[in-house]
């Protein structure tokens, strides 16, 4: 009997928004290969390959460095779910949605949160922190996003690693939207936990969540009182299945997403982490520049701007701008993010992560959004966008 569901057939797609971002077409046909079994040889020289590449992009050598089964969000869940126990006083930067999400989860496991806050858009200083440091006394973890994806703003790394060790905490960062885009250095910048997910700068799809615990962590999370509540998500066990020689079952591996993953790291170290880093920076200027041409200004504070995910106010004037998104959606087939929480209505999330961070797709961007603003009677030059963007490559 024939099937009434139709077969697949989804529109193309230009992926812009906060997540996922555009996939390459070898990282497609990895997800196709065969299955292997999780536990046959091949499969495991395979996990090594992983967690080999996955240092590098991480630039760390911690050895528990591994793939979260799981988005983003598992990758978080899992950082705190090991490191805080009940009671344990935890300082949270709260900037954006993520922020508050991680603070979220503190208060899932129990831990005592202190929460410090700045205006959406901003960044923290370590003075902020030094203070709540010393105010807090004993205090298990600092957590904060260096790419918050809900501002667009990047939180500086710098000397907070060292900070937290002085005060005997663990930094916990959230780099979900800077892995493969913008520099994280893990080992350099002192962090003990760090996450991420695949499908923003690393250009793969949704479905596995990179994850590297530094000794020093790994060594309190063994020492802990307490078991951690989550079983799918304690890395004692899940270290153990990563461990090259042990591999004792824990779960299923996604093995299909295992394969994507490891062709868009493969993809990411033959292009170079300084030359992507660069890549992302360049395209971010030139679409700053189109939409500045646009009447849009920047959401987040003066060098600290993100170049993987472009936040601007929308034009003065505009007072609603979802139908905008829309016509981009369905004439264009360009997908862009609007505001979240307090930003809603009021911003444009415009993500050049990975593969979609490429000159062509910059300047469909500006050209869809000239036309749909002066379909709505704005009075915009056409192609003052887009020239403006090419001025900024020429130069
Ligand atoms: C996208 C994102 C997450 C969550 O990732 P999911 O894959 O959506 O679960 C967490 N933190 C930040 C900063 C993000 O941008």
């Amino acid at each position: 009997m024939a099937s009434t569901v139709p077969e697949l057939k989804p529109s193309s797609r230009l992926l812009l928004g906060p997540g996922p971002s555009m996939v390459h077409p070898r990282v497609l046909r990895a997800m196709s290969t065969p299955l292997l079994g999780h536990l046959d040889p091949e499969f495991l020289v395979i996990m090594n390959e992983v967690q080999g590449m996955l240092r590098t992009v991480f630039q760390t050598e911690n050895p528990f460095t591994i793939a979260i089964s799981g988005t983003g969000s598992a990758g978080m869940e899992a950082a705190l779910v090991n490191v805080v126990e009940p009671g344990d006083k935890v300082i949270v930067c709260v900037a954006g949605v993520f922020g508050a999400r991680l603070a979220e989860i503190v208060g899932r496991c129990g831990g005592q949160l202190v929460k410090l806050e700045v205006p959406w858009g901003q960044v923290f200083t370590l003075d902020r922190i030094e203070e709540a440091l010393r105010k807090e006394g004993r205090v298990r973890a600092v957590a904060i996003v260096h790419a918050e994806t809900s501002t667009g703003a990047q939180q500086p790394l710098d000397g907070l690693g060292k900070l937290c060790r002085d005060h005997g905490a663990l930094l916990v960062v959230d780099a979900v939207t800077s892995l493969g885009g913008v520099p994280v250095e893990v080992d350099r910048n002192g962090i003990d936990v760090c996450y991420s997910g695949t499908q923003k700068c690393l250009s793969c799809p949704p479905g596995l969540a990179p994850l590297t615990f530094s000794p020093r962590a790994l060594e309190l999370v063994r020492a802990r009182k307490h078991k951690v509540q989550s079983w799918y998500l304690d890395v004692s066990m899940i270290a153990d299945y990563w461990a090259d020689g042990k591999r004792a079952y824990h779960h299923t591996a996604p093995i299909s997403m295992v394969y994507a993953l490891r062709e868009s790291l493969r993809l990411v170290l033959e292009e170079g982490l300084e030359p992507r880093f660069a890549r992302h920076r360049r395209h971010s200027a030139a679409v700053m520049a189109g939409l500045a041409e646009l009447g849009c200004t920047p959401n987040a504070a003066e060098g600290h701007r993100l170049p993987s995910l472009n936040c601007v106010r929308t034009p003065e004037g505009v007072n609603d701008e979802a139908p905008i998104r829309k016509a981009l959606l369905a004439d264009h087939g360009i997908e862009i993010g609007g505001g979240l929480g307090p930003l809603v209505g009021k911003i444009w999330r415009i993500g050049l992560m990975g593969e979609s961070s490429r000159q062509e797709h910059v300047l469909a961007v500006l050209a869809a959004l000239e036309q749909a603003l002066a379909r709505t009677g704005r009075a915009v030059a056409p192609g003052a966008a887009v020239s403006a963007a090419l001025k900024t490559y020429a130069r």
